[in-house]
Parts: C-alpha cells; sequence; structure tokens
C-alpha cells in the first residue's frame, strides 16, 4: 500500500514538474520531450545525490559535503573553489582514488562546445592561469590578442596578481575575508563540483560559437563522479565565444564576470538543469563597477 501511494505521489510529482518546466521553458521552444527527462531527471538527481540541487537553492554551501564525505584540509593554500578536494580523491573518497590528470602536452582535446545541443570540437591547450586551463579551438584562427584577453579576463577573476580594486568589499559582497570574487562565489554559492569532475582545475575553451555569447557545455555523464574512462567533456568548463570576448562594447571586467556568472552555472550544473537555475551575476556578487 506504501509503495502504491509513493508511486502515486513520485508520477504526481514528475508530472507536476513537466507542467512547470514546460511553462518555464516555452519561451526558449524546447522538445517536450527533453523538458519531461529533465523533470525526471532531477527528481531522481534529488534522491540519489542527497537532495543537492533542491538544498542548493536555498542552503547552497557545502550541502552536500557531509553526505558526501567531503572534507575541506583546512589549509590555506587549499583554494575555495576546491576546498576538500583532497578527501574526495582519497581512495575512500566520492572519486574512489580517481583524480583527474591534465596533459597539457599540446595534442588536440576532444570537447563538447555546443550550445543547448552537443557538438564536439577539438581544442589545443594554450595556458594554465592560477587554477584555469585555458584552451583554444583548434581548427580556429585566433584574433591577434585574443589569448591576452582571456588570460586577463581570468586573472581578474581570481584576482592573481592582488589588485585592491579586484578584491570583494562589503557591502555589495557577503564575504569580506575572500581574495578575489572567484573565491567570493565559491564561498557563497559553493565549491565547483569537483567530486563530480574529480580534477581541480576549471576548464575555459576559447571557440569560434557564431553567436556572441558564454556558456556552460559538458558531458551527459557529469551525473557521477569521472573515472579513467570519462571524457574530456566530463570537467568543470565553460565556452567562452571569441566573438563576445573580441566585442568592443564590453570591458574586460564585464568579461571577468562573465567568468563568474559562467561558473555560477557550472556550480548549480546538474544533468536535469543544465543551465537556468541562476541567471545574473549571483546577489552576493554585485559588481562595484
Ligand atoms: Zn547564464
Amino acid at each position: 500500500m506504501y509503495c502504491i501511494v509513493l508511486c502515486c505521489v513520485v508520477l504526481c510529482c514528475v508530472v507536476l514538474c513537466c507542467i512547470v518546466l514546460c511553462c518555464v521553458f516555452e519561451m526558449f521552444h524546447a522538445p517536450a520531450v527533453i523538458l519531461a527527462t529533465m523533470s525526471f531527471g532531477l527528481l531522481v538527481h534529488s534522491w540519489t545525490e542527497e537532495s543537492y540541487t533542491l538544498n542548493s537553492l536555498f542552503n547552497p554551501v557545502e550541502t552536500s559535503f557531509g553526505k558526501l564525505g567531503i572534507t575541506p584540509s583546512g589549509k590555506p593554500d587549499e583554494h575555495p573553489c576546491f576546498r576538500g578536494f583532497d578527501s574526495a580523491v582519497a581512495a575512500d573518497g566520492v572519486c574512489k582514488g580517481f583524480s583527474r590528470a591534465y596533459a597539457n602536452d599540446g595534442s588536440p582535446v576532444l570537447f563538447n562546445a555546443g550550445s543547448g545541443r552537443p557538438n564536439y570540437k577539438n581544442f589545443s591547450f594554450a595556458q594554465e592561469v592560477g587554477v584555469f586551463n585555458l584552451y583554444v579551438e583548434t581548427a580556429m584562427e585566433s584574433p591577434p590578442d585574443a589569448m591576452d584577453k582571456l588570460v586577463e579576463m581570468v586573472t581578474i577573476a581570481d584576482n592573481l596578481n592582488g589588485e585592491d580594486r579586484f578584491t570583494p568589499k562589503k557591502p555589495y559582497f557577503g564575504n569580506s575575508s575572500s581574495a578575489s570574487w572567484l573565491e567570493e562565489l565559491c564561498l557563497t554559492v559553493g565549491p565547483m563540483p569537483f567530486w563530480r569532475s574529480c580534477g581541480n582545475r576549471i576548464t575555459v575553451l576559447l571557440a569560434e560559437c557564431g553567436f556572441v555569447n558564454a556558456f556552460v557545455s559538458t558531458n551527459p555523464s557529469f551525473f557521477f563522479p569521472a573515472n579513467n574512462e570519462s571524457p574530456a567533456a566530463h570537467d568543470l568548463i565553460f565556452v567562452m565565444c571569441v566573438e563576445l570576448l573580441m566585442s568592443t562594447d564590453k570591458t574586460i571586467e564585464a568579461h571577468a564576470l562573465t567568468v563568474i556568472h559562467e561558473l555560477t552555472h557550472v556550480i548549480q550544473w546538474t544533468p536535469s538543469i543544465p543551465y537556468s537555475i541562476y541567471e545574473g551575476v549571483p546577489p552576493s556578487l554585485n559588481p562595484p563597477c
């Protein structure tokens, strides 16, 4: 009897989720079948990953840590976005001893650079900057100063030069001890989901998109912790379109805030809600400029 009631409740939830999501996404003309899958995915996801998704809406910071057995090391050099990473990749951790290695040897790497639907392209490793790995679409002819702008963008986002003007300050930010907008993001909204990537780098893909934007694009298997068979696309990734990077009506600070915006999506990315929990910059990150 209990099972029947439970099944009815689950069915009702799925239908309700479908209706709500259909209404929400009507404006984007997303196919109903995708929405139904997303709704069901949300439901399953919220159970299987210990309600991370739902809780994260209300209590985002470290919601999952206890359940996932993640313990921040407390060491001062542990980046706030990857606090607890060592415990996640330990032999008895959620990644079961797997830790993603980044070859960075110049050979092309296949990543998903699709917006909305998968579009796998080759990328070449360009540079390591702080916690970022920067890649450029292999077939693209980059504008001369594109790489400089890309480096400056992530340097400002994590304030790698320790400039006072890029240090979060009250009343604009919630945590005055943060050294950068990126740290502030991870301390207020939540750490990067490294318990799925099992890696402690953020990948930025500079791609020729054919439109002006930046977006999160990853692998559908991101639902699960990575293992040694996971593709490169199963990672913490966002795509920066070269068309946006090179547009003249945006300052480099605006691009740095785009990094923060996209990484908010990465933090809240689930297979069921890939893009749309947050839009805009998180409330605690209202930029002072
Ligand atoms: Zn967005």
